[in-house]
This record gives C-alpha cells, sequence and structure tokens, in this order.
C-alpha cells in the first residue's frame, strides 16, 4: 500500500478543498474522507482503497440530530448509527430508521459508523474485496468474477452484465422508504438529491455507484415530515440472528385508513444493485384492502423483472415472502 497523508479538516470548506483534487469521488479515488472509518480502512487493508491522502472529517459540526420548523428531520452526516437509533424523535416518528439502524452490525460499529458513512459503504462482494480477482467495480474492464462464481448473496434487481453487486446497507433501505433528501456541500456549492436519484445502478460503469463529484460532501440527511401513527416496519432476512448482512429485507412505511391502504412506500435490501424502491408494490397496494392476498400481489409486482444468477435464485421466493410478511406487521400494528 501507498503511503498516505492524513489530514485533519478544519472546516467544510477546507475538506472540500483537500477532497477536490481527488480524480473521482468515486472507486480509486486519491482523496478519501474518513468518518468513522469502519469501511474505509477495512478496504485500504485489503488494498482495494489506496487513497493517497486521508481527509478526517470527525470534527465537523456535522453530529445532531435535529427537528426543524417545517417538522422535517435534519440529521448530521456526522452523528453516529446508535446515536441516530436511539434518538428519541428517531424512535417514535421513524421507527423503521431506528429498527434498520438496529439490525445493522454490532453495537461496537454502530458506535462508530456515521450516517454519510453507511450512505456510502461499499459492496460486500467477496471478488470486490480481494483484488486477486477480476473485478469491474475495482478494476473497470477486468470482468465480473460473480456472475459465474459464488454469487448466492448477490443482486436479483438492477443488475447488469458488468455487475451484480448488492447495496449491503441496512440504513439505506429505511431512507429509501421514508424518501430522504440528501444534501451536498462541492467545489461547485451547495446541492439537495432525493434518495431515489443519489445511487446509481451498475449498468456499464459500477466503479460509479452514486451521483457525487469530486470534492463533495455529504453534510445532511433530511426526512419529510409524517402523518403521525405511520405504520413502519423494517424486516430482515439473513443467515444469522445478527452481525450478518441482509439476504433480503424489506422497509414498509404505510397508513391506513377504513381498512384500506392509503398510503405506503416500500423499499428492498438485499436484493438490488442499490437500495430498491419499489413502484410496482406501492401501485399494487395503494387503496387496496389490507389481506394478505393483496400483499402477496404485491411482492409478486415487486419480484416481477428479477434476474437471478446460479446460485440465488432462492432470492425471488424469500424477497416476496419479506414484503408479505412486513406488510402484514405493519398492518397489525395499534
Ligand atoms: C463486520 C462488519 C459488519 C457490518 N454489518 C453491517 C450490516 O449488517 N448492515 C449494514 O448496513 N452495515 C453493516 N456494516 C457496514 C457499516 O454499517 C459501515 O461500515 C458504516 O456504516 C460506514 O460508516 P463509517 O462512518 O465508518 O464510514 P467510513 O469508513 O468512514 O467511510 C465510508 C466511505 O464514505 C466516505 N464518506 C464518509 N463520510 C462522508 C461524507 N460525509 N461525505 C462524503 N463521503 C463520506 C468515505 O470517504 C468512504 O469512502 C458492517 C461493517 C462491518 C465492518
Ligand atoms: S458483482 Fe460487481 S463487485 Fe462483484 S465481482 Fe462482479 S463487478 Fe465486482
Amino acid at each position: 500500500m501507498e503511503m498516505f497523508k492524513y489530514t485533519q479538516a478544519a472546516g467544510i470548506p477546507q475538506a472540500i478543498q483537500a477532497a477536490a483534487q481527488s480524480s473521482t469521488a468515486q472507486q480509486g479515488a486519491q482523496v478519501r474522507f474518513i468518518a468513522g472509518g469502519t469501511t474505509l480502512l477495512d478496504l485500504m487493508k485489503l488494498n482495494v482503497e489506496r487513497p493517497t491522502q486521508v481527509v478526517d472529517i470527525n470534527r465537523l459540526p456535522l453530529d445532531k440530530v435535529e427537528k426543524l420548523p417545517d417538522g422535517r428531520l435534519k440529521i448530521g452526516a456526522l452523528v453516529r448509527n446508535s446515536d441516530l437509533a436511539h434518538d428519541p424523535t428517531v424512535s417514535s416518528d421513524y421507527s423503521v430508521l431506528s429498527q434498520a439502524l438496529l439490525a445493522g452490525a454490532s453495537a461496537q460499529l454502530r458506535n462508530m459508523a456515521t450516517t454519510g458513512g453507511n450512505l456510502l459503504q461499499r459492496t460486500r462482494c467477496m471478488y470486490f474485496r480481494n483484488d486477486a480477482m477480476a473485478c469491474n467495480k475495482r478494476e473497470p474492464g477486468s470482468g465480473c468474477s460473480a456472475i459465474e462464481g459464488d454469487n448466492r448473496t448477490l443482486a436479483i434487481l438492477g443488475t447488469s452484465k458488468d455487475c451484480i453487486a448488492t447495496n449491503p446497507s441496512d440504513m439505506n433501505v429505511a431512507l429509501t422508504a421514508l424518501e430522504a433528501t440528501i444534501h451536498i456541500q462541492g467545489p461547485k456549492g451547495q446541492r439537495e438529491v432525493p434518495i431515489g436519484e443519489f445511487f446509481l445502478v451498475p449498468g456499464n460503469t459500477p466503479q460509479r455507484e452514486n451521483v457525487l463529484e469530486p470534492g463533495d460532501l455529504i453534510t445532511f440527511v433530511t426526512l419529510p415530515a409524517l402523518k403521525p401513527n405511520s405504520k413502519q416496519v423494517y424486516l430482515k432476512l439473513r443467515d444469522r440472528a445478527s452481525y450478518e448482512f441482509a439476504l433480503s429485507s424489506a422497509a414498509i412505511v404505510a397508513e391506513v385508513s377504513g381498512g384500506k391502504l392509503v398510503f405506503v412506500r416500500v423499499a428492498l435490501g438485499g436484493v438490488g444493485t442499490k437500495p430498491w424502491r419499489s413502484l410496482e408494490a406501492e401501485k399494487a397496494l395503494h387503496g387496496k384492502a389490507v389481506d394478505e392476498k393483496t400483499f402477496r400481489q404485491a411482492a409478486e409486482a415487486a419480484l416481477h423483472g428479477a434476474q437471478p444468477q446460479s446460485e440465488n435464485g432462492f432470492k425471488v421466493e424469500l424477497a416476496k415472502r419479506c414484503i408479505t410478511h412486513a406488510l402484514t406487521l405493519a398492518t397489525q400494528q395499534a
């Protein structure tokens, strides 16, 4: 590994200035921000990331959760996953986010991991993490070892012939169901990107995972105000009960009136190349009566375009059952 220079950012403009020198904010960037370090340091040890400069952003004033006057919730990019999960407003009004965060990693990791770092965590595809293997995401044009290889845990939605890696985050699935907005500050100023437009499917550029440009710093995430008593569930199915990534997960945000679903958001994890919002499932549910047959029809719609690989065909039915059960749990809530 090359030696890297370590810089402590004194303020947001200084942090951006340091990172704007990077050739790209994506895979292989020469300058990297470091927050909790639980993704970046792992990848540096594996030789997958080799930045020449690491900019420590931990002292920036981005560690607060605040309710805004218009009812939105503003979450600083440096809020630790454990603090966010246990924040009183998040626990009560955005419980799907709390549930998703607490289903991820371990208590120690959640104490370090940040909101911005979790958004940008990298795939757990074993070939991406092994620099002896061909991987288009790590080294564009080198090929994809997973398509003909061990792909049991990989994606069935949003894949391409060049990459089938899943986005591994639990938090991102909840943020997608909550229709979060990502606030970015970069060399050209500030901008806001709805989470549905933030992540990119791999296509023929799997090394580019999101819309960030060189020097862009995620500063905040905002969540819209929700109606009181909205029903929220995050259901995560995995090989073991803790310290494991999702094979399939579902985040549900719903409102029921007169026995019918008058508002519903469905997002999936563990099956998509990005946190996967299912507009097809939402359409199949909107205005319909709360019953298992409707839920199953929505699940069928969500997985309609699934393209399983040699070892992950089981995920199609697993994801359907995950959606059906998550909807049942959500709508059973008092
Ligand atoms: C053993 C293990 C098990 C895990 N299990 C799970 C799990 O079950 N579910 C799950 O969801 N996650 C899991 N994780 C992943 C964990 O949630 C992430 O590693 C963590 O959220 C990353 O946050 P961080 O602050 O440590 O990121 P860092 O490692 O500091 O940064 C990650 C990336 O984001 C960039 N970055 C960080 N902050 C910003 C910012 N504000 N603006 C722009 N760029 C930024 C960095 O440059 C880097 O490229 C696991 C991790 C480990 C090691
Ligand atoms: S699935 Fe994507 S990350 Fe995994 S080996 Fe193929 S190109 Fe690399």
